[in-house]
C-alpha cells in the first residue's frame, strides 16, 4: 500500500494548520535497520506511545503504563493508527482541542531486530507476524534493550487489543517505564513540564 493510503487515517484526524506534528515523511534517523520510538504523551490520559517501523510507516500502540522490564508484567497495548516515519522526531505540544491535544516527549528510540518465527522456528516476515497477531523483536534503544513480544487478543469490548511483554530474563537490562512526569526526553533531555513550558517544538 502506498504511504498516502496507509496514512489516510492519521491525516484525517489532524489539522496540520494547527498541529506541528508531521504530515508525512521520513525521520532524520532513518536508513538501515527498522526503527522504534517510545513517546510519552500527556493527553487527556497520560500514556506511552509505542511505535515500530514496518516498511514506510510506524505501527503504533497506546500503552497506558508503558513497557515493563519485568517478564511477569503484561502491559496492555491498544492499537492506534499508523504514523509517518518522521513522527519519531516529534516532541512538542499538540494544541488543546486538536486530536491528541497535550505534550509529547521522545522518551526512547533506536532500532529493533525482528525475531518473529513460526512454530517450527522458521523466521516469519515481521509485517506478516503482526497481521497474524504475534510478533517478537529485540530493541536496541538508549534506555530499552532486549527482547519483547506483542500479542493480540480480543478485548472485553470485542475490540482487538495487544499485550506488550518483556521476554527472557529481566537482568540488568530490565529497564522499564519510569514515572512519566519525571522521565526525560532522549532527544533533548527535557521533561514533559519543560516541553510544555517551552511551548514550541525544538
Ligand atoms: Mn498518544
Amino acid at each position: 500500500m502506498a504511504e498516502e493510503d496507509r496514512l489516510r487515517t492519521y491525516r484525517g484526524k489532524r489539522d496540520f494548520e494547527r498541529t506541528r506534528e508531521p504530515s508525512g515523511g521520513r525521520s532524520a534517523e532513518g536508513g538501515g535497520r527498522p526503527r522504534f520510538v517510545v513517546q510519552i504523551h500527556d493527553a487527556r490520559r497520560m500514556h506511552f506511545d509505542f511505535r515500530l517501523q514496518v516498511d514506510d510507516v510506524l505501527k503504533s500502540w497506546s500503552v497506558p503504563r508503558g513497557p515493563s522490564g519485568d517478564p511477569g508484567d503484561k502491559r496492555l497495548a491498544v492499537p492506534t493508527e499508523d504514523h509517518p516515519l518522521a513522527y519519531e522526531d516529534f516532541e512538542g505540544v499538540i494544541p488543546k482541542g486538536e486530536y491528541g491535544g497535550g505534550t509529547v516527549i521522545v522518551w526512547d528510540r533506536g532500532t529493533y531486530e525482528p525475531l518473529s518465527h513460526d512454530r517450527q522456528g522458521r523466521p516469519v516476515d515481521f509485517a506478516e507476524s503482526l497481521e497474524r497477531g504475534h510478533a517478537t523483536f529485540r530493541l536496541h534503544g538508549t534506555k530499552l534493550h532486549g527482547e519483547y513480544a506483542l500479542t493480540r487478543f480480543r478485548g472485553r469490548d470485542g475490540e482487538d487489543a495487544w499485550l506488550l511483554v518483556r521476554k527472557g530474563p529481566a537482568g540488568k537490562a530490565g529497564h522499564g517505564a519510569p514515572d512519566p512526569r519525571r522521565a526525560r526526553s532522549v532527544r533533548t533531555g527535557r521533561t514533559l513540564a519543560q516541553v510544555a513550558a517551552d511551548g514550541i517544538e525544538r
